[in-house]
């Protein structure tokens, strides 16, 4: 790793990125972003007010008509180079999540870093696909087209978790399709999110297209979400926060794309090989340090295979690595911050009142002990309606659960107020199908647990939201479809105008 750099240096300037420069943000509030595996201050900037939000706004406004004008192979080329620009600073983009996220290097390698650019490189191509559908004579007299046309200033926020990866799933089907975008990072982790939009400048990509305002959910969050000139909203975070965004998107009347919280069952019927499944449950709870909107949280497991299942999945997380996240073997990162690994450990420790805390349960002391680490937890032995299997926990803690008939292995799936992801494991074609029409979910697995593609479409049913990022679905959200209607008659008085005066001609 020799692309570290400093971070204090490179955003000297601020940390609001409006119309193709750097800036400091209006608001009183200072922020420092802090290196969850140490402790240690990385970053000190200026939040965004609501001031810069409206410059934001305004800017992304006077973007849009030469952006949304520019023919698809135009900003598809631009966006091919923004591609290009995301790889040529691939190590950069690595270390900056890394250090802000606490994540294991191996995983901003290999996962954030590479997606975000394939994601780019994605919809540089789907940017020419955009489609409508076939003209036609519907009503034998007309000629009838569909215009799909962008919808404005989409404005995005977006949680710390992956913070490239989600500034990536708004900005590019929101770009591709031609509108222009202010997101607002979490406050928490701005870096890589500015330096995305970097990047896109120096693709070419105009200024104003792509605009990022770092500030406070409550400042600059709720001045996106209610500003008159922002025509859609796109929000990834918890399902309380999209509910009130959801709340004042409506009193503007707009679009709105929520992706909100998960609690992804994991369905080990009794014919699964036990040891892939065992595999599957720890890299898929594990994985981000458990903060993964569609981590295995809750494993159901089909008597037979309990007690193995249980034995296999508490040595496996006995073998997991934490660490340095810049050691190329550190298998587990800090959670984002002391606040949230206190927030994890709380329900941990309610749950030993009801429950059996088989593995973990406790933050590792040594060199580790001023980061915001916790150890892998496997929980067993809580009821269904309990706090542990029934809450967003986003933290390395599992919870596995027997179930007897598939019936019911099913129907405990499906019992949260979360609809995000989920996956079964069988070796069986007619249970694993069933599984998958059944389980309400908007991704269901069979036989592994995380794995995502950019041509594949990412969103929730029930509480998790609603609408899709990702693939060529993200395109409903981020167009709007126009009906054209050509009069093919010439005729003074059209044979439908009886119903309004006069009688049918004869
Ligand atoms: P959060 O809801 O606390 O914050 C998300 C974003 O909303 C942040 O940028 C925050 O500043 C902003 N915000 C907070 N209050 C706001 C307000 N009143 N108005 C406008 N914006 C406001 O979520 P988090 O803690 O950052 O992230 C974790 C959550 O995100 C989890 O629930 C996780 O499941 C969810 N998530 C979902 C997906 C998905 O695709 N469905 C992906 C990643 C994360």
């Amino acid at each position: 790793m020799d692309q570290r750099f400093d971070v204090t240096e490179r955003f000297a300037q601020g940390a609001q990125y409006i119309a193709g420069r750097l800036r400091t943000g209006g608001s009183e509030r200072i922020h420092a972003v802090v290196d969850p595996a140490t402790g240690e201050q990385v970053y000190t900037y200026r939040l965004a007010g609501p001031a810069d939000v409206d410059d934001a706004v305004a800017a992304a406004e006077a973007a849009f008509p030469e952006w949304a004008g520019a023919t698809p192979g135009e900003r598809s080329d631009a966006m091919h180079r923004f591609a290009a620009a995301l790889g040529e600073r691939a190590e950069e983009l690595a270390y900056a999540e890394s250090l802000q996220c606490g994540k294991p290097i191996k995983l901003t390698t290999e996962f954030d870093v590479p997606g975000t650019i394939d994601n780019t490189a994605f919809f540089a191509g789907a940017a020419r696909h955009l489609e409508g559908k076939a003209a036609a004579e519907y009503s034998g007299d007309h000629t009838s087209y569909i215009r799909r046309e962008p919808i404005g200033v989409v404005g995005s926020i977006a949680p710390w978790n992956y913070p490239l990866q989600m500034a990536a799933w708004k900005v590019l089907p929101a770009i591709a399709a031609g509108n222009t975008v202010v997101l607002k990072p979490a406050e928490l982790t701005p870096l890589t999110s500015l330096m995305f939009a970097q990047a896109a400048t120096e693709a070419g990509i105009p200024d104003g297209v792509v605009n990022i305002v770092t500030g406070t959910g409550l400042e600059a969050g709720e001045q996106l979400v209610g500003h008159p000139g922002v025509a859609m909203t796109s929000f990834t975070g918890s399902t309380a926060v999209g509910k009130r965004v959801a709340e004042l998107a409506t009193a503007t009347i707009k679009r709105l794309h929520l992706e909100l919280g998960g609690k992804a069952p994991f369905v080990v019927f009794d014919d699964a090989d036990v040891e892939a499944a065992a595999h599957g449950a720890v890299a898929g709870a594990l994985i981000n340090t458990g903060q993964d909107c569609t981590a295995a949280t809750r494993a159901y497991v089909q008597r037979p295979l309990y007690d193995a299942f249980v034995a296999a999945v508490a040595d496996l997380m006995a073998s997991v690595r934490l660490g340095d996240p810049f050691d190329p073997h550190t298998d587990l990162g800090p959670l984002i911050s002391h606040t949230q690994r206190d927030r994890v450990a709380g329900f941990v420790e309610r749950a030993r009142g009801y429950a059996t805390v088989v593995t973990g349960g406790e933050a590792p002391g040594g060199d580790l002990a001023m980061g915001a680490y916790y150890r892998p937890t496997l929980i067993t032995g809580a009821a269904q309606d309990s706090e542990i299997v029934q809450s967003e926990i986003f933290g390395p803690v599992l919870v596995v659960l027997p179930f007897d008939s598939d019936d019911e292995g099913l129907a405990l799936a499906n019992d949260t107020p979360y609809g995000l992801a989920a996956s079964a494991w069988s070796r069986d074609v007619y249970r694993t199908h069933r599984a998958t029409r059944e389980i309400k979910a908007g991704c269901v697995w069979i036989n592994d647990h995380i794995p995502i593609i950019s041509e594949m479409p990412h969103g929730g049913f029930k509480k998790s939201g609603y609408g899709k990022d990702m693939s060529a679905y993200s395109f409903e959200e981020y167009t709007q479809v126009k009906h054209v209607m050509f009069d093919n008659t010439a005729e003074v008085r059209k044979d439908w105008h009886r119903t309004v005066f006069g009688d049918r001609q004869i």
